[in-house]
């Protein structure tokens, strides 16, 4: 709870960003990294729009077992160079405990998807290691799991943990989850740590993306977690969630004279 950080953990990156501050961090970049071409493009277009991280999957949890899976480590090192180019911080998901040793040279957070937010033994991994993690909540988690699954990485000894809301799913169809933005208010009420939005896997669809990107920041989060693809069309994944890189611009120029509400 509050009471062991009443002011609310912050976490400081490398290059001096800093989480749970009074900047609103935005990651944004492709689902997945597909070439050096596009994350390198993908970069520059994160560090134009004035974003910090750039996000990208090189181990993908894809629903089919046929579907594109990921480059792998060549994906993580791609990522690296980008981001160095641009100035930007690296975050990208770890799908199991075997992978941490070979991220940790290349990336600058951890990311846990929603369909690992109880494998308790890659938390309770991740609690071991001096690099800061920001967990999804699970696809049908409560709140009430998702803090538990947090204790998970604390417990271990590792503090720098950020909490995101991704959507849950409900019996509702017209958009790919439920983006619970209540629970951005809760989970900052509730604990100390950071709380992210993630509004692209939240609704799936990009017309949808920036009001409820707005929404998320007006409810109180510290950041967001979004794709975006120099050509959505094209993407290898979630390319109809992925912002352009020009509605990117636009929104982090929007969200910028937002203030906080809680
Ligand atoms: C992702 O960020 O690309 C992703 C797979 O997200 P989630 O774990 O929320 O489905
Ligand atoms: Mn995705």
């Amino acid at each position: 709870g509050r009471g062991f950080r009443p002011e609310g953990t912050r976490i400081t990156f490398p290059n001096g960003v800093v989480v749970g501050g009074e900047e609103i961090v935005v990651m944004a970049g492709p689902c997945s990294v597909e070439s050096r071409e596009q994350i390198m493009l993908s970069a520059k277009q994160v560090a134009a729009a004035g974003g910090q991280f750039l996000r990208g999957g090189a181990y993908k949890p894809r629903s089919s077992p046929y579907s594109f899976q990921g480059m792998g480590v060549e994906g993580l090192k791609l990522m690296r160079e980008a981001a160095d180019e641009h100035g930007l911080l690296v975050i990208t998901e770890v799908m199991e405990i075997s992978q941490i040793e070979t991220m940790l040279p290349y990336i600058d957070c951890f990311q846990v998807g929603a369909r690992n937010m109880q494998n308790f033994n890659l938390l309770r991994e991740l609690g071991k290691v001096r690099k800061p993690v920001l967990m999804k909540r699970g696809i049908a988690a409560t709140i009430e799991e998702t803090l538990l699954s947090a204790e998970y990485v604390l417990s271990g000894g590792n503090y720098d943990l950020m909490l995101c809301e991704r959507g849950i799913r409900t019996y509702e169809t017209a958009t790919r989850n439920t983006m619970d933005i209540s629970a951005i208010p809760v989970l900052k009420k509730l604990t100390h740590l950071p709380v992210f939005g993630d509004p692209s896997h939240g609704v799936g669809i990009r017309a949808f993306v920036p009001p409820m990107a707005l929404a998320a920041v007006a409810a109180g989060a510290d950041g967001l977690l979004m794709e975006m693809h120099p050509n959505p069309d094209k993407a290898m994944s979630d390319g109809a969630q992925s912002l352009t890189p020009e509605q990117l611009n636009e929104l982090v120029a929007k969200l910028r004279q937002l203030a906080p509400v809680v």
